[in-house]
């Protein structure tokens, strides 16, 4: 019964649930026995609680047997990215600083899920403080790309994606600051969606760079991402950048929108450096939205092709710098036996506490806001980041979304990029924009190279129109079978 469970989609498992075929509880244990049996080789969990999660089961259980039930996640389990708070849980970041850390409150969003009847099973691998491409940068461990152990899940939210890849958790939460849900989804083989930033409550969300993180749903298919995008969506007063406004029901409303759209294709996005299998795969999903009945028009975004990474890695690592300041030893974070008075503790604490990516992201972020380089770097960025986002309202001038790849190349092989930083930083090149613009974004998969490793299209949206972007990536889906597709472990 557990292996025929654990690659269902959510919806699939709230119908049986709903039927009385199974329990939370089982649910969960299949969930926990599949952990059991292949996360020694995936590696994506960085902590769990198999007893909380089946009292969790249990009192769902024993809500649908009173007739309580409270939402749309009623007895399914979700596992979190590290980064979001969840109280009474560790919450590391993958990071040496907050290795002892255990969140004293709830992120909103880990509040929304509750309140919508959700299991919270599991503490998932990233990139140190979500500084990275492939999880390499975890204090703690690497995790494996399920259809190839020796290769990474990409970044930095490659916990999550990797364990829905491996059966380990039915939905999952990451958070995407400048491609850190779609890539990995990309490399994973699952749905990874970035909404419009604001969309989605930041608060209990750990900073990394506070104008471009989003938190947002890894999924097996796009309904299930609109269903949990529904749940941890809308406005929170406690995030000052929250939107305002009511969230619609997604699931419901991307069955509103059929089609035919008009799509544009960004020219500069197939240039050099796009492997040719990847390219292959997206311009045959491309054709699939032609022979639909969709115009496809070539657009062109020449800031952001251009100077979308240089804007990024300026205006981040800014931010960065700045989050990061309050891990010293003593309000927050590891703190050193060493320090001789209070500012030598500070530096060897924050010197033992992070590691060399969050340093040098640190130092580059000090840099740019220095008095002399502030204007020549951290404000001309701004402005650049201006122009960015006029190249996509330009673009939906004439297009209702765009068709793009996520990332140049398929999962690369652990160690590949990890001792060249500027490598790395090269595989967002196709994701980094949307967030300098604050755009929604989904990953979905298109596809596999000849060596068997999954391919990613890229849908990117107008400010605030998930619903019609859910239903374009939908219209693909439900044409292609490969989220049926399944790593063997
Ligand atoms: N890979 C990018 C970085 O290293 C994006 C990370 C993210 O989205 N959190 O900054």
């Amino acid at each position: 019964m557990s292996s025929d469970l654990i690659f269902k989609s959510a919806a699939e498992l709230a119908a049986l649930l709903e039927t009385g075929q199974v329990s939370s509880v089982e649910l969960t244990q299949a969930f926990i026995d599949r952990r059991r049996a292949v996360d020694d080789r995936v590696k994506a969990f960085n902590s769990f609680d198999e007893t909380d999660a089946l009292a969790q089961a249990r009192a769902s259980d024993a809500r649908r047997a009173g007739g309580e039930m409270r939402g749309a996640l009623e007895g399914i389990p979700v596992g979190l990215k590290d980064v979001i708070a969840v109280a009474g849980q560790p919450l590391t970041c993958s990071s040496r600083m907050l290795a002892n850390f255990v969140s004293p409150y709830d992120a909103t969003v880990a509040a929304r899920l509750k309140s919508a009847g959700a299991i919270l099973w599991g503490r998932l691998n990233m990139d140190e403080f979500a500084m990275g491409s492939s999880t390499e940068n975890s204090a703690f461990q690497t995790t494996s790309n399920p259809w190839d152990l020796e290769r990474v899940p990409g970044g930095s939210s490659g916990g999550p994606a990797a364990a829905l890849a491996a059966g380990e958790v039915p939905l999952a939460l990451g958070s995407d600051t400048g491609g850190s849900i779609r890539q990995p989804a990309s490399f994973c083989g699952v749905v990874g969606f970035k909404p419009t930033y604001g969309l989605v409550s930041r608060y209990g969300l750990v900073a990394f760079a506070s104008s471009l993180d989003q938190i947002g749903p890894f999924a097996r298919t796009v309904e299930d991402a609109a269903l949990l995008l529904g749940a941890i969506g809308g406005h929170d007063p406690l995030d000052s950048t929250s939107y305002p406004a009511a969230i619609p029901d997604y699931r419901a409303e991307i069955k509103k929108h059929r089609g035919p759209w008009k799509l544009g294709v960004p020219k500069e996005y197939f240039g050099p450096g796009l492997n040719a299998e990847v390219a292959g795969a997206v311009r045959a999903a491309i054709e699939f939205y032609q022979g639909a009945g969709c115009e496809i028009r070539e657009v062109s975004l020449p800031v952001a092709a251009e100077y979308a990474i240089a804007t990024y890695y300026i205006i981040a690592t800014a931010e960065a710098s700045s989050n990061l300041a309050r891990y010293d030893g003593v309000r927050y974070g590891h703190r050193s036996k060493e320090g001789s008075d209070a500012i030598d503790l500070y530096f060897k604490s924050r010197a033992e506490g992070f590691g060399p990516e969050v340093k040098r992201r640190i130092i580059l972020g000090t840099y740019v806001l220095s008095s002399g380089y502030y204007d020549a770097f951290y404000l001309r960025a701004q402005k650049v980041r201006t122009l960015i986002r006029q190249d996509f309202l330009n673009a939906y001038r004439e297009v209702d979304a765009l068709l793009a790849p996520v990332a140049p190349t398929a999962a690369f092989k652990k160690g590949e990029k990890s001792s060249d930083p500027l490598a790395m930083y090269l595989s967002d090149i196709y994701t980094i924009s949307l967030n300098l613009a604050g755009l929604p974004g989904i990953s979905i998969p298109c596809g596999f190279t000849r060596e068997g490793l999954p391919i990613g299209l890229q849908i990117i949206g107008q400010p605030f129109q998930e619903a019609g972007l859910l239903a374009i990536a939908r219209a693909y889906e439900q044409a292609h079978g490969w989220n049926g597709m399944n790593p063997k472990l």
